[in-house]
């Protein structure tokens, strides 16, 4: 079989056999009940790691991102989000198909946002006016490259919004990507957000599996949202057995992906049809290509090669790396982006 370098997500990954040791012997039970041990103990563990009351099993980040904002807010309420957000750009616009409320992208600084974007964009209380309720923020930034907040940042952001009187969600798909590379804890900022959402199948390799984390009886309410959406599982400790793991073994590691992601930007600098490149911080690597090479082209190229990845936007490709790229996978891309530089 032909060699495949998947650079396209962190999804990509495949359980280990450490992680498939420890789903096969997850003690489990109907979840749908609040039965099932190994469920129990991932909400729990998260939940005491960021400081929280309570953790609730979701099957995806989008669901677990989509009951929170359900659960925050109410029908003719807006939610201030970065324009390149999850919550705004890739799910389906769920916020107003589940919650019925309007959404106020806003354009961060390479998706940071700031408390005085927040201030700026609240809006009065008029019957005229959607009610701003909620704001999400998003760390590490995955449209942006990575990027991380910062622990000012954050307290910053996270008390504007309690001054302000509304609520703070922040996206942690990759929260441990981006705990990794800033060397904050969990408990430093946990306490900052009304509610969390954490991917276990992204940098953590799990197949799947999210946790949302917040106050005990907001979880309560949460959890009937999840069942309304036909999120609620069974014998669901199976995979909560993996993220178990995934926390005890995969999140250090992060920093492997880390280095990696670096390797591969500082190769990218050595290439004429490379035209910029976002700078690395975590495991996302984005740059432009020139204006003469075609980005669909250029995606294909690769591929015939066997090294997958993605145009993401106009001129852009993203290289993701994760648990299953290894240094020679990475030499191998090296090769191969060197290569094509004659073929495109
Ligand atoms: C992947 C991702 C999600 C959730 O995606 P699912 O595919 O639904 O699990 C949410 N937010 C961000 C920033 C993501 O990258």
């Amino acid at each position: 079989m032909k060699k495949i370098v998947n650079l396209i997500s962190d999804t990509v990954t495949k359980p280990t056999s450490g992680m498939l040791e420890a789903m096969m012997n997850a003690e489990v039970g109907d979840d749908v009940f609040h039965e099932d041990p190994t469920v129990i103990a991932l909400e729990n563990r998260l939940a005491d790691m960021f400081g929280h009351q309570a953790g609730l099993f979701c099957p995806s980040g989008t669901m677990s991102n989509q009951i929170a904002i359900k659960c925050h807010t109410r029908p003719l309420d807006e939610m201030i989000c970065d324009i390149h957000s999850h919550v705004y750009q890739y799910e389906v616009g769920g916020y107003a198909f589940h919650s019925q409320i309007a959404v106020n992208p806003v354009r961060g600084e390479q998706g940071i946002l700031t408390a005085e974007l927040i201030e700026e964009n609240i809006k009065d209380l008029k019957d005229w006016l959607p009610r701003t309720r909620l704001a999400v923020i998003e760390n590490s930034g995955n449209r942006t490259g990575g990027n991380c907040y910062s622990l000012e940042q954050m307290r910053a952001v996270s008390a504007s919004c309690r001054n302000h009187g509304i609520k703070i969600h922040l996206d942690g798909a990759r929260i441990f990507n981006a705990l990794i590379a800033t060397q904050l804890k969990p408990q430093e900022i946990g306490p900052f957000f009304d509610s969390i959402s954490i991917c276990l199948s992204k940098g953590l390799g799990t197949p799947a599996g999210t946790v949302l984390l917040g106050p005990k009886d907001w979880i309560a309410e949460s959890r009937r949202i999840r069942k309304a959406m036909g999120g609620g599982m069974r014998q669901v400790g199976i995979l909560a057995a993996a993220g178990l793991y995934a926390l005890d073994f995969h999140v250090i590691r992060l920093a492997e992906d880390h280095r990696r992601a670096r390797k591969l930007e500082s190769i990218l600098r050595g290439l004429a049809y490379v035209e910029s490149i976002t700078p690395v911080q975590t495991n996302i690597v984005i740059f432009n290509l020139a204006r003469n090479v075609n980005p669909a082209e250029f995606v294909s190229k690769m591929k015939a090669h066997g090294v997958n990845c993605s145009a993401f936007g106009k001129q852009s490709i993203r290289l993701v790396t994760h648990l299953d790229i290894d240094d020679p996978a990475i030499d191998y891309t090296e090769t191969v982006l060197k290569k094509i530089g004659s073929e495109l």
